[in-house]
């Protein structure tokens, strides 16, 4: 397909013969803003936006951004992100139009950009069980799968049979099991390795369809009580820290409601820091830090990101 939307004069720091081949072969946006784009409504102008639609394309454009020494990062849904408010100098792959998925038996395939939330409902739709945990996760199958998100008391490695992932410093396709995923507390391979997640397979369990989507109702319930879903956020903006929930921690050191410009640690839920009011990324950036400043010299706990930083 063919699709050219962008003006090149618009876009001066990409190769133009780069461009041209990017255009040439996929569905591509410039002009575009990640505060458009991201779930946290922040961020600043993307250099080009690039959508393959299944994964050979994903990999062109992958080795295309090799080739001509183009800065690049793969994202899905953006849910776990925050941007620079600066220019994003280089090429945003996005997956989103990737979201082929196959059911056969108890055995699931998904591309990357397959929505985690659509993926459980289908699922439990079929009678298959394991992806409850997922539905009201707002990600893509492959940043889920890079950040082994979880809820719930489940988690990405529970269900998973093997992930297929492409690796742009050899340029070789591997299928990788659970176990060489090497999973861990929103933790995997990928977030060290470079590679780029394709697609990936799950084994779920038969059971009672009403049921299993009686259990997703209720985990999207239970969101909608504890979690301030109408306001932008990335989630639970640091990790779970060893014996503590970092809520709890923020909240004791006095941080629920408090505002750094447009940012806000929200008052529902202080693990969650907020979009209140056109808050700029350096907002939500200073009041990442001052929080863990101020927890670290109360609790002696220093926590940590779970969200990931886009420069
Ligand atoms: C309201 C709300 C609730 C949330 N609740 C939860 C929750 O309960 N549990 C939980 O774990 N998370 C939760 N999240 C966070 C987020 O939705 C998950 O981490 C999700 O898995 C991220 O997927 P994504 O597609 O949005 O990834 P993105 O934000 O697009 O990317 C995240 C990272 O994954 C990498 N990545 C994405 N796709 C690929 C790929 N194909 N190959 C290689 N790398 C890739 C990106 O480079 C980036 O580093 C929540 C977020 C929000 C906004």
């Amino acid at each position: 397909m063919i699709y050219v939307k962008n003006c090149f004069s618009e876009v001066i720091f990409l190769n133009t013969q780069y461009i041209c081949e990017m255009n040439g072969n996929f569905r591509t946006e410039t002009d575009v803003f990640f505060s458009e784009k991201c779930s946290f409504r922040v961020g600043g102008k993307i250099g080009l936006c690039v959508f393959p639609s299944n994964e050979e394309e994903l990999i062109y454009a992958v080795k295309k951004a090799e080739e001509y020494g183009e800065k690049y990062i793969v994202l899905g849904n953006m849910t776990n992100i925050l941007p620079s408010d600066d220019t994003y100098d280089g090429t945003v792959i996005v997956t989103s139009e990737m979201q082929k998925m196959r059911f056969d038996g108890n055995f699931v395939f998904a591309e990357a950009g397959a929505p985690l939330t659509r993926l459980s409902l289908l699922s439990a739709r079929q009678g298959l069980s394991g992806l409850e945990f997922a539905y009201g996760i707002p990600g893509s199958l492959g940043g889920a799968v890079y950040m082994n998100a979880g809820a719930y008391g489940g988690c990405m490695a529970d269900v998973l049979t093997s992930v297929t992932a492409y690796d742009p410093k050899s340029g070789v396709v591997s299928d990788y099991t659970a176990d060489e995923c090497k999973f861990g507390y929103r933790n995997s391979r990928f977030r060290h390795s470079g590679e780029i997640i394709l697609s990936a397979r799950f084994e779920l369990k038969r059971g009672n369809a009403d049921e299993i989507i009686s259990e997703c109702e209720k985990n999207m319930s239970a969101r909608r009580e504890k979690q301030p879903l109408d306001k932008p956020s990335a989630g639970s903006t640091f990790r779970r820290p060893t014996g503590y929930y970092a809520g709890a921690l923020i909240e004791a050191s006095g941080f629920k409601g408090m505002r750094c410009g447009g940012a806000q640690v929200s008052e529902k839920h202080a693990g969650f820091i907020i979009n209140a009011e056109n808050a700029s990324s350096a907002d939500i950036a200073e009041i990442i830090e001052r929080i863990k400043n101020k927890v670290y010299k109360d609790s002696g706990v220093m926590l940590e990101e779970e969200i990931i930083y886009i420069k």
